[in-house]
């Protein structure tokens, strides 16, 4: 499953990406297609992006990794794609687990 990520406002693959790969059906403000993996999408992993959160610079390379490999079984990118840090998402998730206690 190929999950765009946030990019100037849109979820989308990066324009070199673009550039260089075909994507099956893929129309402008689509927001998912099942030819992109954003792992191979150098610029799209790569550029300097702005927590809507917290405000701190992060990559999402750094995000997927920080919050996967914390989030066994939950996906960084089928929850925030971009729009904050992964430490702000660890945040949220603790934050649920934390809830969820509460009810049991
Ligand atoms: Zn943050």
């Amino acid at each position: 499953m190929g999950w765009f990520s946030l990019i100037n406002g849109n979820f989308k693959p990066s324009d070199n990406y673009l550039k260089s790969h075909n994507l099956e059906d893929y129309e402008q403000d689509d927001v998912e297609n099942e030819d992109y993996d954003v792992e191979e999408d150098d610029d799209a992993m790569n550029m300097t992006r702005t927590c809507d959160k917290c405000g701190k610079s992060f990559t999402l390379a750094d995000a997927i990794m920080e919050y996967d490999s914390f989030a066994d079984g939950t996906s960084y990118m089928e929850n925030y794609a971009g729009e904050i840090c992964g430490e702000c998402a660890i945040d949220e998730l603790e934050d649920a687990w934390r809830e969820a206690d509460q009810y049991q």
